[in-house]
This record gives C-alpha cells, sequence and structure tokens, in this order.
C-alpha cells in the first residue's frame, strides 16, 4: 500500500477553481461534423462507443482470467500512484479529510480488488453440480458467462469507491465496462475520466462524463447490465430505460435506515457508534443512520452523552475541525438547512455556514412523525430522535414505512435483537454499531424494496455481473440412449415408469433418518467382525 501521510488538505487541495472551468463539452463524447443536431449526434456517438465495446468483448479479449486480474491490477497501481490526486479531487468535492478518504476510499477499493484477484480463479472454476440418474453418462456443468457490455452509474456521496467496486466485479467477471460518474462529483469524475484510460485496457473501458441529458442518452443504447447507485426516484427511472431491451439491473438505492436504542445498552459507546455513522462523510451516506427510535429516558441519555461526544470529537466549535466534511453543493445544503426549522426542537448544534455549505452536527428532539425530515431520507448530519414506548411501537413504527437499506438495532437483548430481525423486511442490519458491517466482504450488501434490487460485496459481485449459464452436455453412449430411448413414442405405461425413475429428483435423505442409517451401519459393522471372529474361531478349532 502506498504510504500516506495523513494531514490537513492544503489550501490548493481544497480550492475548486482549477476544476470549475471544466468545459461540459469536453465531458461528453467527441462529436463529428454532420448536420444533425447535438443531441442526435451524441446519440450516434454513444451509439459507436457501446458497438466499439460490444465487438471488443466479441472478439474474446475479456475472456483469459490473466487478462482480467491484469486489469485489476492496473487499477490498484492507479489507486497506489495517484494517491495524491485522489485527495485533492475529493477535497475538492466535498472538504473530505485524508483520513477518511484514504480509509473509506481508496483503501476500501484496493482491499475489494485484492481480494477479488486473490479468489477470481476459485470462483470463475465451473461447477459440476450433481446429476440424476438419466443424465449418469453426461456432463452436467454451470458456465461462468459475463453479460457482456455493462454501463455503471455511480453516485456523487463516495464518488471513487461506489464507481469502482462495481467496476471491479465487472471486469473480474470479463465484461466490458462504460461508467458514468456522477457529476455532482466532478473533480471525482473527472480524475476517472482523465487516469483510467493510462492504467486500463480503453477497447474495453470507457468512462462518459455528464448529468442527466448525457445519461439519458446512454440509457437509450443497449446494454447487457446496468448498474446504478443512487437515489430510489431515478432509480425508477433507470429501471424504466432497461425495461426497453430487457436488461438486468442492480439497483444500490437510498432511504431512512432507522435506529433503535434500548435502555440496556452501554450509551457512551453506543453514542459513539451511531455519531460515528452520522458524521463520516457529514451524513452524507447511504447507510447512514438515518433517525432514532427510544424512549424518552433514553433519549435523555443519548443527547447528554452526544454533547460530549462531539465536543471532544470536534471542539467547541466544528465548524472549525478539519474532520468534518461539508455538504456536496448549494441545492443539497439549502435542503439540509430548511431541516432545521419546523422539525421538532434542536438539542445539539443546528450551526450552519452558508460559505462553506457547513451543518454541525445536529440532534433534533419533539420531532413528529408526520415533519417534512422524516418524510425523505435526510442524508446529512442531521438526526431527529423519534419517541416510542417499547421495541413493539418501534418495529410497527418502522414497518409502516418503506423497506430500509439498514436496521441498526442497539440493545443488549439477545431477544430484542431477534425480535427486530425476524420482523423487519430491510437489506441488512447491523446490530449495536452503525456501517461496521459494510465492511465485512463475506456479506451481501444491497436493499430491498424501495432500498434496491440485487447486492454486490466481494463474490457477490463477480456473481452480479456473471451470469450462469447451465449446461447439458451428452454423448452417444450406447446404454444412456439405450434408457433415455424411453421418451420417444409409440408411448407406453412401462415406458412412462422407467422414464419417471430415471428422471426422479433425487433427494437427500433429511436428519432424521440419520440414527437409523446410523444404527443400520453399526450394525453391518458388527455383523462384520462378529463373522471375522467366527472365522477366526473355525481356523484355530479346525488347527486344535
Ligand atoms: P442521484 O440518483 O441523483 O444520482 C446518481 C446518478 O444518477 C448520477 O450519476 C446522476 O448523473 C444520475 N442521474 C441523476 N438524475 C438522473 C436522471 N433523471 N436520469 C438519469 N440519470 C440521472 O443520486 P445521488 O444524489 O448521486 O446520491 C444520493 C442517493 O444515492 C441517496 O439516496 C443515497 O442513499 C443513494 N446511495 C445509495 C448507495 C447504495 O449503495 N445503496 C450508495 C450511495 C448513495
Amino acid at each position: 500500500m502506498a504510504e500516506v501521510i495523513l494531514n490537513i488538505p492544503t489550501e490548493n487541495a481544497t480550492d475548486k477553481s482549477d476544476i470549475c472551468c471544466i468545459d461540459m463539452q469536453t465531458a461528453v463524447l467527441d462529436i463529428s461534423k454532420s448536420s444533425q443536431t447535438n443531441e442526435e449526434k451524441t446519440a450516434i456517438n454513444y451509439a459507436d462507443l457501446v458497438q466499439g465495446m460490444r465487438d471488443a468483448f466479441n472478439s474474446g479479449k475479456t475472456r483469459p482470467i490473466e487478462w482480467r486480474i491484469r486489469q485489476l491490477k492496473q487499477i490498484v497501481k492507479m489507486l497506489k500512484e495517484t494517491t495524491s490526486d485522489i485527495f485533492a479531487v475529493l477535497a475538492s468535492d466535498l472538504r473530505r479529510h485524508k483520513f477518511e478518504t484514504f480509509i473509506l476510499e481508496i483503501d476500501y477499493t484496493v482491499q475489494e480488488i485484492e481480494y477479488t484477484i486473490a479468489h477470481l480463479k476459485e470462483w470463475s472454476v465451473t461447477e459440476k453440480p450433481s446429476k440424476g440418474l438419466a443424465y449418469l453418462f453426461d456432463s452436467v456443468e454451470i458456465r461462468n458467462d459475463p453479460y457482456g457490455v455493462v454501463l455503471i452509474i455511480g453516485p456523487w456521496n463516495y464518488p471513487l469507491q461506489l464507481a469502482l467496486v462495481p467496476v471491479i466485479g465487472a471486469i473480474a467477471a470479463g465484461n466490458c465496462v462504460v461508467l458514468k460518474p456522477s457529476e455532482v462529483s466532478l473533480a471525482t469524475a473527472k480524475y476517472l475520466k482523465e487516469t483510467l484510460p493510462k492504467y486500463v485496457d480503453t477497447e474495453c473501458f470507457h468512462t462518459v462524463l455528464g448529468g442527466i441529458p448525457e445519461t439519458t442518452e446512454l440509457l437509450k443504447q443497449r446494454f447487457d447490465y446496468i448498474f446504478y447507485t443512487g437515489s430510489s426516484v431515478v432509480g425508477r427511472i433507470i429501471q424504466n430505460a432497461a425495461n426497453k431491451y430487457l436488461t438486468p439491473v442492480t439497483l444500490e438505492l437510498g432511504g431512512k435506515s432507522p435506529v433503535y436504542i434500548d435502555n440496556t445498552v452501554d450509551m457512551p459507546m453506543a453514542v459513539k457508534r451511531v455519531l460515528w455513522g452520522k458524521c463520516i462523510n457529514v451524513g452524507q451516506t447511504c447507510i447512514a443512520p438515518d433517525y432514532v427510535l427510544c424512549t424518552p429516558e433514553v433519549q435523555e441519555k443519548f443527547v447528554q452523552e452526544a454533547k460530549m461526544t462531539i465536543k471532544e470529537w470536534y471542539g467547541e466549535n466544528p465548524q472549525e475541525s478539519i474532520d468534518l466534511t461539508r455538504v456536496i453543493a448549494e441545492k443539497q445544503y439549502q435542503r439540509l438547512v430548511s431541516y432545521l426549522s419546523g422539525n421538532g426542537k434542536i438539542a445539539v448544534g443546528g450551526d450552519v455556514n452558508p460559505t462553506e455549505k457547513y451543518i454541525s452536527p445536529t440532534i433534533l428532539i419533539d420531532v413528529k412523525p408526520t415533519d417534512p425530515i422524516m418524510q425523505e431520507e435526510i442524508f446529512g448530519p442531521i438526526l431527529p430522535i423519534i419517541n416510542i414506548n417499547n421495541a413493539y411501537e418501534a418495529i410497527k413504527f418502522i414497518n409502516d414505512g418503506e423497506c430500509p437499506l439498514v436496521l441498526y438495532v442497539f440493545s443488549k437483548s439477545k431477544r430484542v435483537q431477534d425480535l427486530f430481525v425476524d420482523q423487519i423486511r430491510c437489506g441488512s442490519v447491523c446490530i449495536n454499531d452503525t456501517i461496521m458491517h459494510f465492511g465485512v466482504e463475506t456479506l451481501p450488501f444491497g436493499g430491498v424494496g424501495n432500498s434496491g434490487i440485487g447486492a454486490y460485496h466481494g463474490k457477490y459481485t463477480y456473481d452480479t455481473f456473471t451470469h450462469k449459464k447451465g449446461c447439458l452436455i451428452r454423448n452417444y453412449n450406447k446404454i444412456a440412449e439405450f434408457l433415455a430411448k424411453n421418451r420417444f413414442p409409440p408411448y407406453s405405461d412401462t415406458k412412462m415408469k422407467i422414464l419417471r425413475l430415471l428422471l426422479a429428483r433425487r433427494r437427500i435423505p433429511g436428519k432424521k433418518y440419520l440414527p437409523y442409517l446410523l444404527a443400520f451401519g453399526v450394525g453391518v459393522l458388527i455383523t462384520i467382525g462378529f463373522k471375522a471372529i467366527l472365522k477366526e474361531f473355525n481356523y484355530l478349532e479346525e488347527q486344535l
């Protein structure tokens, strides 16, 4: 791993002036000189782009595992060689501290690639599943097939990691990729556009810059898979566009991820874990705890502890802390500021600075379920608390809303933990912490219902971009044909009986039969042993 010295983002790095002048004309594909309208030209060029990718895919270039591993290693090289550029673009887009950029974007992505490289050969082995009697002489295989040309659309909140991690899976599975990073995090998008081609095969990977018009045009093309990360509203637009060609999709969406806290917890620890999830990237995290459900007694302890924690982490005036990221853009800032009035009472924080798009970590109490802040995902450093009387009320409250991306439960009681896990439909669950489940590479990550379709991370990313192609390979074995010819007319009852026997699904005997099987096995062994002893006696008798 590249050695990284963590210190304050430099003035240059936070200065937006060097990226603000990016000409959006360079952000779309080169347009040829003809009499067509701009829209038509862009569309045609996107068609050419996708066709070029398809030609590269059809050439078989992406098939060898070694080629895929080479591409993945090149991305690691890129991340290591351009670490300081990444710090700079993230500081420019979000005034993000290097610590968060390194841990949550760079190192996370490098780890994901290295894990993929280490397991890729094992994941891509052709599976040989079990088979029935009728297929005794045949080969039954599940081949891991890439889809072809995939479109990956990224969001702005973790603009590097959330763009590259799906790309890693798509490459690992042998696809060609068109990547469309978010136009909102423009510095990072531009970094990807300029840097990726220096490291990966440009015939198979392409980054398209642009906003809604460009994405709309791109979506008119025929892709073999679309992987989208962003809001549920846009998720519906993506799915509608995909329907035209029945293109399969993964939709990694958002929503309101609730936190339930009861009075059994270690409050100082619980508060730190909730606030950390809310404060990294100033709450602009799809799995940030959105709101808290607890009793008034728990709320009092929570608020007291939160005041101390915020002071400990960010000092008397959090605005002066270099560790707090800023809100990405004016539109998002205005939306968040509007929540600070008309939504209960500010118990902690509530400070803002429009020039810096700064909002201090804020806790709201006396919030009503009907308040505006409870109607949409907050996606910022504001944490409303809703009072409930018990776990059952909390479960009902959550289940009355859309399926959350994550459910956070803070309780020492196993009974309470199980109650929530069993009774709430959600993407993932994290008990007694926030965000940390995201780092478990063996867990699928994704939503359900309004929070998404499909999942990824680790092998799940590889599987997402892989079509499991079932193959039956028969031969001209005479015995097999003798048995299988019972399927041919003229039909008869005997033929049907034989065929049913051959095609019968084999069932593994259930556990309830295990003692009988063991008893039978022991019986057989005793009989064999007894016979051997008897034989020995007979022999001795003969000798005497
Ligand atoms: P967004 O949906 O506004 O934008 C995401 C992408 O969609 C961008 O690349 C953008 O250019 C494109 N886009 C936007 N409007 C479009 C339109 N009308 N037609 C076609 N394309 C369009 O989302 P965002 O603001 O970048 O991200 C915030 C949302 O994403 C939150 O809801 C958050 O919870 C969610 N999110 C989810 C995950 C996850 O892993 N589940 C991760 C990060 C963010």
